[in-house]
């Protein structure tokens, strides 16, 4: 893919960038590994500190970094400065938690025949870090600044489609502080990553992104013996019982699928619905997701923007076509617009059975799969039926469905009344082909440390 920005509004090219030849990428390396001898002398505070004003100088910039994601891949300009205060408050939360997630932790001494006994958790060096465009800034942070605190170093190979946002993000990091090399762009293809992860000094590697470019990171991770977490795709569920809030499920749901255009790795994509209250919810459900604004994402009005690519929303629409041709019925949206701006409506699809890909492929625009079932056991049939396990959704007022779900739901994370979110409190990741390993939380910075037992007579 060209390294690019491209306007989805607009489809015009806005800028374009030369990958970066083999020895410019050799002297990145060489940089993030310098800088990681040099960071993991650093105080936990010291880096605290740079953390903390990386996290400043994005509040303080954040209409305009906030514009650049917009204009790199369309989502809503409300959405992209969110989306930068989030990656701040990130960093205070590593900036200050980071003490206690990297503190020695004592075992029994005694049961192991030792004075003392502990684990000590240390960075293990430069990490990839292979990212997907859709949150061009907290996909990254939520890798970076917990991989900082603990005092690795980070090398950057970004969608093709967003290198402004990657470029500002080792600006800001700079800035902010960190040794030269502690954080590095690389302006590469997809094609390079395979020698990055080759050289010795690169320790480890996180992907956030597709199932395919998951199976070929680990496969050449497997080779080079190095650790890696991957983020993949889901297509989550979003189960609706009786006792549900059914009008605030709908409520709900609507922003579930339609966050970020459509484009969401947790977005719920399939909606389960029991049929005692399938017709009132498919209604508000159907009602709502045709009042949505679709326009100019620099727009306050707007609630969806354009997709990322126009390759993206083609197959969006190609998955939409797939079902109808072969009987779905379609309640809202469903016709790719033609003009200007790689727009999707937002779009209801039923009638779905197990011979359309949309019944096992994920969705990545605004486009909801509607199921009816019967039964608690036939929801968990359906909800756990693909070969995803990224997050799950549930609605019941029931407590012990509540339990119930919280343990069936076969995902890496249930939210029961509420949408699927991430937060830097809590770990996340997925199980099944949703990838492994988890980020965020004191989890997510283990991930990249050497987990040292230590063991003193
Ligand atoms: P993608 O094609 O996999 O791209 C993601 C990143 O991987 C990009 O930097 C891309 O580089 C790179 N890449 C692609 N193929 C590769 C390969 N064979 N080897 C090494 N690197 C490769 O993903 P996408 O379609 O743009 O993004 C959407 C997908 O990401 C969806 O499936 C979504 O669910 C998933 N996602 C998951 C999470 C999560 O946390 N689990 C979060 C967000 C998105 P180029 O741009 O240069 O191709």
């Amino acid at each position: 893919m060209t390294i690019a920005t491209t306007n989805p509004l607009t489809g015009q090219v806005l800028k374009t960038y030369e990958p970066m030849s083999d020895e410019q990428l050799r002297g990145a390396i060489e940089r993030a590994d310098l800088a990681y001898q040099q960071l993991r002398g650093t105080t936990i505070e010291q880096r605290g500190q740079w953390l903390t004003a990386a996290a400043d100088l994005m509040e303080a910039e954040r209409d305009d970094i906030g514009r650049l994601m917009t204009t790199e891949m369309g989502k809503t300009y409300a959405a992209a400065k969110a989306e930068v205060s989030k990656c701040a408050a990130a960093c205070r939360f590593y900036a200050a938690r980071a003490a206690e997630f990297l503190a020695d932790a004592p075992a029994d001494a005694a049961a192991v025949s030792a004075t003392r006994a502990f684990v000590r958790y240390q960075p293990i060096g430069p990490v990839l870090a292979v990212m997907p465009w859709n949150f061009p800034l907290w996909q990254v942070v939520r890798f970076a600044a917990p991989a900082l605190m603990a005092g690795n170093t980070g090398l950057l190979k970004h969608a093709s489609n967003v290198p402004q946002t990657a470029l500002l993000l080792e600006d800001v990091i700079r800035r902010a502080g960190f040794p030269e090399g502690a954080f590095t762009t690389l302006l590469v293809s997809s094609d390079a990553v395979e020698q990055i992860l080759a050289d010795p000094r690169v320790r480890a590697a996180t992907l956030t992104g597709s199932e395919p470019a998951g199976r070929s990171i680990a496969q050449i991770a497997g080779r080079e013996l190095k650790k890696t977490v991957l983020e993949l795709g889901g297509s989550d569920p979003f189960v609706v019982m009786p006792s549900a809030d059914v009008e605030l499920a709908a409520e709900v749901a609507t922003t579930a699928r339609c966050q970020n255009n459509g484009q969401s790795c947790i977005a719920a994509k399939r909606f389960i619905v029991h049929t005692d209250v399938y017709e009132a919810f498919a209604e508000a459900f159907a009602h709502r997701m045709s009042a949505l604004r679709v326009g100019d994402p620099m727009d306050a009005d707007t609630d969806v923007g354009p997709l990322a690519s126009e390759r993206g929303r083609d197959e969006v629409d190609a998955q939409v076509r797939d079902a109808v041709d072969k009987g779905a019925t379609v309640l809202c949206g469903g016709e790719k617009p033609t003009g200007e701006g790689w727009f999707y409506p937002p779009t209801v699809v039923t009638d779905l059975d197990q011979s359309m890909r949309m019944w096992a492929e994920e969705v990545f625009g605004p486009v909801a799969g509607l199921y009816r079932v019967s039964s608690y056991d036939e929801a968990i049939e359906v909800a756990n039926g693909t070969a995803f396990g990224l997050g799950a959704n549930a609605w019941t007022r029931d407590p012990q469905e509540q339990e119930r779900f919280a343990t069936d739901l076969v995902a890496g994370a249930v939210f029961i009344n509420g949408m699927t979110t991430s937060y830097p409190e809590l770990p996340f990741g997925g199980v099944k082909n949703s990838g492994y390993g988890r980020e965020l939380s004191a989890q997510g910075m283990h991930e990249f440390c050497n987990v040292k037992t230590v063991w003193i007579g």
